[in-house]
């Protein structure tokens, strides 16, 4: 394809901000994508190079593409700093500058979409001396082939910035639009922003609707889903899960108290300690052992250890849901996320740190076993199959502590244990309920002691003043609307720590993090990429005009830094739109 009629596509989807009209247009691009170039198609309409578990990156800084721009355009810093000022976006940035381009010929040849992945990532397996000139010189190529339109999208690509909008229930939606469209009889009416289809289609819809987020959630790849969605039905049904490739997990919805809790999972149920550490799905095919994160990425090089606890604790081939926690080496207590956060990104001295940070897995589900899928197996045969197979290791290897029980007084002193050996709290779970993939349905539900809290994305920041000159230091914060926007709810600056020692998160480590991500910059205000995400506490939530989102948090603090956490899954309108109308029924 040519990389043109992409770039038209992207625009298409940048110009509406109707979630419907969205999949309208990516139905009519997937209609058009051939099996032979899906596998990068796919990838590029999503703004990536890489599929989500792969953990290779471009790694290009804004200011190597302000180089850039230089080279191509011979444009001064200086006038190009002006161009960024005004549009606030370095792909529109390259877009006007392109156009105005004095020194190479535009052109000079049709860019494919091919072409441009293909050296994107090249890019991205660059090393070694020499490294930054090839990557200016790889973008450099691209920019001197490209019309204005394309090079606004291949930057904002290289940024991870393509701010097209478009989320997976846009995607799930589309494809069904796009392969089943004929057969429910969907017709959208853009002027109204409606879909119609007979009243007897409806059930017909939700059920295909449920099949393709089914097999989204199966294999978590799109270009599978696609494929088996053009040759039917049947073919949806038949993906299933396959060991070595990530899954999503199951989610946990949050209760009041343990009253709740057996409301929703039913008496008796199981509980279980609430660990507080990150969750990991171990893979087991033979010899071959991955790891995978709950946003998953393969982390299986930075855990040998982990690796080494399931081959020695785990003879058959499965797949594992379990937390993955640190603890102190001399008092043996278990430590809170943070400190072994950065175990996660650690790509060298691997030994080194494995030393200073052991940790020990608690696994608490299995989804595969021996090659059967348990997804729809009751909970209690899953923990049995668990019990059975499983060897135990203690502060390397076990299963989650578990009491079965249907006593309020039992379930509360179990709770009460939780949290004095510093755990978050306890997981109450239904005995018969299956494993569903990326949902939270209430087989389980998570009960803790503290004040509501959101899991929000920084989108933008202040510098300090001060003693906190060199640092961000108020940080805007930013959930998902219902057209998949980031939109602002408030401004973050309590809640951080100022002195590199200090237990907890540093202005400083928050700098580090935000800074490779500034994408605009103006005065003592930056705006950066939605990457980082933080869960913060409030006290209220009210409306506000302020802000996009329509609300604003009051007194909002932030909890911790939710490295486990995409953007993707920070927190959604409809929720706040819940706190708030909760809050409403309690009176405030
Ligand atoms: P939250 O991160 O607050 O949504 O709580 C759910 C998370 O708790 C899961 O994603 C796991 O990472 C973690 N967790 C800790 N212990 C357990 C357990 N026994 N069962 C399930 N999840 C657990």
């Amino acid at each position: 394809m040519r990389y043109l009629e992409l770039a038209e596509v992207y625009e298409k989807l940048e110009r509406t901000s109707k979630r419907l009209g969205k999949t309208k247009i990516l139905s009519e691009f997937l209609k058009k994508i051939s099996e032979k170039e899906i596998d990068h198609l796919l990838l590029l309409i999503q703004g990536r190079v890489f599929p989500a578990w792969d953990q290779r990156e471009l790694g290009i800084a804004h200011k190597l593409i302000i180089k850039t721009l230089r080279l191509v355009t011979g444009k001064t810093e200086k006038q190009i700093y002006d161009v960024l000022k005004k549009t606030g976006d370095l792909g529109e940035t390259t877009e006007q500058l392109v156009g105005k381009k004095t020194q190479v010929t535009l052109f000079s040849r049709k860019l494919t979409t091919q072409q441009v992945f293909d050296t994107l990532q090249k890019i991205a397996s660059l090393e070694g001396t020499g490294t930054v000139e090839k990557k200016m010189q790889f973008i450099s190529e691209l920019l001197t082939s490209a019309d204005q339109k394309e090079a606004k999208y291949i930057i904002r690509t290289i940024i991870s910035d393509l701010r097209i909008g478009l989320g997976e229930g846009t995607f799930r939606d589309a494809i069904v639009w796009c392969f089943f469209g004929d057969e429910l009889e969907i017709k959208y009416d853009e002027k109204e922003n409606k879909v119609n289809f007979s009243e007897n289609n409806r059930e017909k819809y939700d059920e295909y609707n449920d099949k393709v987020q089914r097999a989204i959630d199966l294999t978590n790849d799109f270009v599978e889903v696609v494929n088996a969605a053009r040759k039917g039905v049947k073919s949806l049904d038949n993906l299933s899960l396959k060991i070595g490739n990530p899954i999503k997990v199951m989610l946990y919805q949050k209760v009041k108290n343990i009253e709740d809790g057996f409301e929703t999972v039913g008496k008796p149920c199981a509980i279980e300690q609430k660990y507080d550490g990150f969750r990991v799905e171990l893979h087991k095919k033979g010899e071959e052992i991955k790891i995978f994160t709950r946003r998953l990425e393969d982390v299986s090089n930075q855990f040998p250890d982990v690796v080494k606890a399931v081959e020695e604790n785990v003879k058959k081939d499965c797949v594992l849901d379990a937390e993955v926690l640190g603890f102190d080496k001399k008092t043996k207590k278990y430590l809170p996320f943070q400190s072994i956060s950065q175990r996660i990104k650690r790509k060298y001295d691997i030994k080194e740190i494995i030393e200073k940070f052991p940790v020990e897995v608690n696994v608490f589900d299995v989804i595969y076993f021996e090659n059967k899928s348990l997804l729809n197996q009751p909970f209690k045969e899953r923990r049995a199959i668990l019990e059975k197979n499983i060897k135990q290791v203690p502060l390397k290897f076990k299963l989650a502590d578990q009491l079965i029980t249907d006593n309020s007084q039992k379930a509360q002193e179990f709770y009460d244990k939780a949290l004095k050996a510093g755990n978050e709290g306890i997981m109450m779970k239904n005995l018969e309920g299956i494993y569903k993939p990326g949902s939270r349905v209430g087989y389980g539900v998570k009960v803790k002691p503290t004040m509501e809290t959101l899991e929000v994305v920084i989108v933008g920041a202040e510098w300090g003043s001060g003693k906190r000159g060199k640092w961000l230091s108020s940080f805007t914060i930013a959930c998902i609307d219902e057209n998949e926007e980031f939109v602002e709810i408030g401004k973050v600056g309590t809640g951080f720590k100022e002195k590199e020692g200090e237990e907890g998160v540093t202005f400083e480590q928050m700098t580090k993090l935000l800074k490779p991500l500034i994408i605009e910059e103006s005065q003592n205000e930056v705006k950066v990429k939605p990457k980082i995400v933080i869960e913060v506490n409030f006290e209220e939530i009210q409306k506000s005009p302020t802000y996009a989102s329509g609300y604003a948090l009051r007194f909002p603090r932030l909890v911790k830094l939710r490295e486990d956490r995409r953007a993707e899954d920070c927190a959604r309108i409809d929720e706040i739109d819940n706190f708030y109308n909760q809050q409403r029924g309690r009176g405030k």
